[in-house]
């Protein structure tokens, strides 16, 4: 993806002929380390194959595919030469953009470019730009795309009336991502209009994230052909403008073209083709991408040139994604589609000899277009992975009855089965001569898969997990795969390894989307895929039981946590991760126990032996004796009971049984749990992660919608509760799809947290702006995240001074996260600037000890406990004191129950946790004296390992 700021442009260059601007172009690439000197030739060598230039006064020299050795950083640089230079095929060059990338990044960025150059004027405004940031700013802007596509249809639906379609299209946008919940019922409530035809358009704007078009038609028409409904965006800019214009202009197309009465004749992907401006007279062929990195600038040229050369016009199209047809002929809306490996593409002519004119053209696509191309079910992309499990199932077991020391990561205790989640492996023959057989094969497996999946899914009666399995059956449904699978059958595949490459074709182009929880659904895909797999192989897959367990896992993702049937699972426990892993979070943000790291043998368990979970001090035990049995379950009962007893009391202050008043608040990353947090008795929001807002939104949320964000965790706080809002804290193990930060060897040492922010500077401001406006003279605490001095800090302060100065009446309080041990260890030189210290103790660990907080072998080692990391804290309030600054703590470690007593006694005064976590810190608090845990917190300081802190803390409890 681009990312682009001023010192890559290069203004008013001038140059002799084309060569001396492309070495021009070379020099900078090299000058800015992007590339080793021998790309530079590699762009002459490029250029020798074919013209780079673009159109609109634009070309972008790139090297050839074996110079991305040579690339070292993917990046561009923009020269521009007012006076233009004529380009060795003629056309006459403003601005060259050339650029340094291996492999897929290439089209990412032409892509984007692409949508940036299509806009009318703007080769001309960049020629004449005198400002490096107006150069930045129209390269950088995102595209906005309306939504329309398979998706987004449903065709023939079991439903006639219009506020059935109604509700089934509003229902396909918002399950397509493109509207939030309230869309539905916004859009039921909305005035439809009538369109001509029977058919109608209800257009709605609450909870609309995305340009988006959906349809209905009916099975059987009653009085109405078919309901669109339109997700239109409320801040709409222009770029959201120009997307909602297009998708009514295709409406329009097709209702211009007298085809408005037979829509609710067609299936999905005819209804698609006319909305994409096929006629019904068209002739349409569909073929397949092979290229290694889809239609690139190269291919592309050769495609733009075949549709030249026939005598009608061609317009092509991606099956999956969007369904705007572009003109063949035209390079930028070619390269515009982005297509990959293995994407279909639409091409589509009318009149006589259209069919020969396509025909010429899928040959050509299939021919490579210049390139050498693989077969698709030759690729080692068409085998599903093999299971990883095989070798670490042969670890041990944990010996029955005998406790396993693992990483506490969400506290509670439970018995139950456990079910170990291992993928299964599948052996089979890549290709075979019998395609009629192996097509029958495939679809018996689908078939077999589908009613499996039925069958679970009534099951799971309800709930989120229903939810899931029927999004599963739908995809099941999808014809495209099990045409594409039949396509790579009768090409000499197994129906094995033809359906996989379906799946992997499809998973890919779908993990390639910008909108993040669409891209997540290649996770489903291969889960479907798998089942498929699993009927054709013979091999039973992992059903979960239908009562209550423990689940056993290597890993798990955050999205996984997610969609834990919470109803069932009644505890988590990893074989790898560690406590700070962000699904360590969600696990303690859902209630659920979990213990990772617990090591490989824990794999190995068998399915319904029994275990005990003990999330708060990190153990579990398999086999449990009677006794331990009876043990715990009285453990259980005592805890619940305390649990009762200090969730009746959680609106009580916490203060020591010595009378210090420790403030405690809760941890959030969505402002619609900040009235949850005040309800479990939070004092406030000690920590917001604002990027979590972020990764919400499919691009950068604008002011209005990050104030409405803010303003309802003010609103949910009241007047006096403060907000700790922690500023962008994007990079290391927390992307942002649009704000992508080029490779790095070591992303948690590199651009991330206050760091990357600094290198926007206006997105910070507008943060600011954004909380400041909403807290309207409620208490606000800004912090920014992974300072490293007293600089950093000034230099995000001086953002902040330009901001507050346009705002009177503020409660507003400046700080800085201590996360990095030269905060700590320069505490003293930052205590007289900043308001508050907020110690971060996740980060800090990890950059203390040495230990990447999400290694799968080492993070369990990453204890916060540890006494090099406790005397930072005690370094960091010592500096506090006496000067008007106070200190919290919101790292997990304020969750751990041993922690909570040594951070009282290091002398903090606010802790902030998860919510649910509340009630049980108070409590705990409240049994604490501050003066004698100051003196025990002497003794750990002394000690020299996390263990023996540890061994001290619990020989006392
Ligand atoms: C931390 O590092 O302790 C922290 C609270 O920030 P995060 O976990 O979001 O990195
Ligand atoms: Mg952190």
């Amino acid at each position: 993806m681009l990312e682009l700021t001023p010192d890559a442009v290069l203004l008013d260059r001038t140059a002799a002929d084309w060569r001396d601007a492309l070495a021009q172009a070379g020099q900078a690439l090299i000058a800015a380390e992007l590339v080793e000197p021998d790309y530079a030739d590699a762009l002459f060598e490029r250029e020798a194959q074919s013209s780079t230039y673009l159109g609109n006064g634009i070309a972008i020299p790139h090297g050839t595919k074996p110079a991305a050795r040579w690339v070292r950083q993917t990046g561009l640089r923009v020269l521009q030469f007012p006076d233009g230079v004529t380009w060795h095929d003629g056309n006459e060059v403003c601005v060259i953009v050339t650029i340094a990338a291996a492999g897929d990044q290439h089209l990412d960025i032409l892509r984007q470019l692409t949508h940036v150059l299509d806009t009318p004027g703007v080769a001309d405004r960049l020629a004449r730009a005198e400002r490096a940031e107006d150069v930045v700013a129209l390269l950088s802007r995102a595209p906005v795309t309306g939504r329309l596509d398979k998706a987004t249809i449903a065709a023939r639906v079991p439903v006639a009336s219009r506020e059935g379609l109604t509700a089934i299209a509003a229902a396909r946008l918002h399950d397509a991502g493109a509207a939030g919940p309230g869309f539905v019922a916004a859009a039921m409530a909305a005035r439809p209009t009538e369109l001509g035809d029977a058919l109608w358009l209800v257009e709605a704007c609450i909870d609309a994230r995305q340009p988006a078009l959906g349809l209905a038609t009916p099975a059987e028409i009653d009085d109405v052909t078919g309901v669109f409904v339109l997700a239109r965006p409320n801040a709409a800019d222009g770029a959201t403008q120009q997307a909602i214009n297009e998708l009514l202009a295709r409406l329009l197309g097709v209702l211009e073209a007298g085809e408005g009465r037979r829509l609710a004749e067609l299936d999905g992907a005819q209804l698609l083709g006319r909305l994409a401006g096929e006629s019904a007279g068209a002739e349409v062929l569909r073929v397949r991408v092979r290229n290694a990195h889809g239609l690139h600038a190269r291919p592309a040229k050769q495609l733009v040139q075949v549709a030249r050369e026939q005598r009608l016009p061609i317009r092509v199209r991606l099956e999956a994604g969007g369904a705007d047809a572009v003109s063949a002929a035209s390079l930028t809306k070619v390269i515009g589609l982005g297509a990959r490996r293995g994407q279909m593409l639409v091409f589509s002519a009318e009149g006589e000899g259209a069919a020969h004119a396509l025909g010429a053209i899928a040959d050509a696509v299939r021919g490579g277009l210049g390139e050498d191309v693989l077969p698709l079910e030759d690729t080692s992309e068409a085998r599903p992975s093999r299971n990883k499990l095989t070798p670490v199932a042969r670890a041990p077991a944990p010996a029955p009855d005998t406790p396993l020391a693992a990483v506490a990561a969400s506290p509670g205790m439970a018995i139950a089965p456990v079910f170990v989640m291992r993928l299964p492996e599948f052996e089979y023959a890549e290709t075979s001569d019998d395609s009629v057989g192996e097509r029958k094969r495939l679809d018996a497996a689908i078939r077999a898969a589908y009613s499996q999946l039925t069958d679970l899914t009534q099951a799971a009666d309800g709930g989120d997990m229903a939810e899931i399995l029927s999004m599963h059956e739908e995809m099941l449904r999808d014809p495209e795969l099990r045409e594409a699978a039949v396509e790579a059958i009768n090409e000499g595949a197994s129906a094995e390894a033809g359906w996989w490459a379906a799946i992997d074709a499809s998973a890919r182009a779908q993990a390639a989307l910008a909108d993040r929880i669409l891209a997540e659904r290649a996770a489903d895909l291969r889960d479907v895929g798998r089942r498929v797999l699993g009927r054709l192989c013979g091999v039973a897959m992992p059903a979960p039981p239908d009562h209550r367990y423990i689940l056993i896992a290597e890993d798990i993702g955050p999205s996984d946590v997610a969609q834990l049937d919470t109803q069932r699972v009644k505890g988590l426990v990893t074989a790898k991760g560690g406590a700070t892993s962000h699904s360590a979070i969600l696990a303690r943000s859902l209630g659920m126990p979990a213990v990772v790291g617990a090591g490989e043998g824990i794999l190995s368990l068998v399915d319904g032996i029994d275990l005990i979970i003990d999330g708060e001090r990190g153990r579990v035990v398999a086999e449990p004796s009677e006794a331990r049995r009876a043990r715990t379950e009285k453990a259980i009962a005592e805890r619940a009971a305390l649990e009762e007893r200090a969730f009746a009391a959680r609106h009580e202050p916490a203060t020591t049984t010595d009378g210090v008043r420790i403030e405690v608040a809760a941890n959030l990353g969505n402002t619609s749990h900040a009235l949850d947090a005040v309800e479990r008795g939070a004092e406030g929001v000690g920590l917001l992660r604002t990027e979590f807002i972020f990764m919400a939104h499919p691009q950068a949320p604008d002011l209005d919608t990050q104030m409405a964000e803010y303003r309802r965790a003010f609103d949910a706080l009241g007047p006096h509760r403060p907000l700790v809002a922690r500023t962008l804290d994007v990079g290391g193990d927390k992307p942002l799809d649009y704000w992508p930060v080029p490779p790095e060897d070591n992303p948690f040492l590199g651009l991330r947290g206050i760091r990357l922010a600094l290198t926007r500077p206006a997105v910070l401001e507008s943060q600011m702006r954004a909380l400041i406006a909403a807290s309207a003279g409620r208490p606000l605490r800004i912090m920014f995240p992974m300072v490293k001095d007293v600089a950093e800090f000034h230099a995000g302060k001086a953002i902040y001074d330009r901001v507050i100065a346009d705002f009177d009446d503020v409660d507003v309080q400046l700080g800085v996260m201590i996360e990095i041990p030269s905060c700590a260890l320069l505490a003293e030189t930052l205590a007289p600037h900043v308001d508050f210290f907020s110690i971060g103790t996740n980060d800090l660990t990890q950059y203390t000890l040495a230990i990447d907080r999400g290694h799968p072998r080492l993070s369990a080692q990453a204890d916060g406990l540890h006494p090099a990391v406790l005397r930072l804290i005690r370094m960091t309030v010592q500096a506090a004191a006496g000067q008007d600054c106070w200190v919290g703590v919101c790292g997990e470690l304020a969750s751990d129950a041993q922690a909570i007593g040594v951070l009282v006694g290091l002398g903090v005064d606010e802790v902030s946790v998860n919510a649910r976590q509340i009630p049980l810190v108070k409590a705990r608090i409240r049994e604490l004296c501050q003066r004698d845990m100051s003196v025990r917190a002497d003794k750990l300081l002394a000690l020299g390992t996390a263990e023996a802190v540890r061994e001290a803390v619990e020989a006392e409890t």
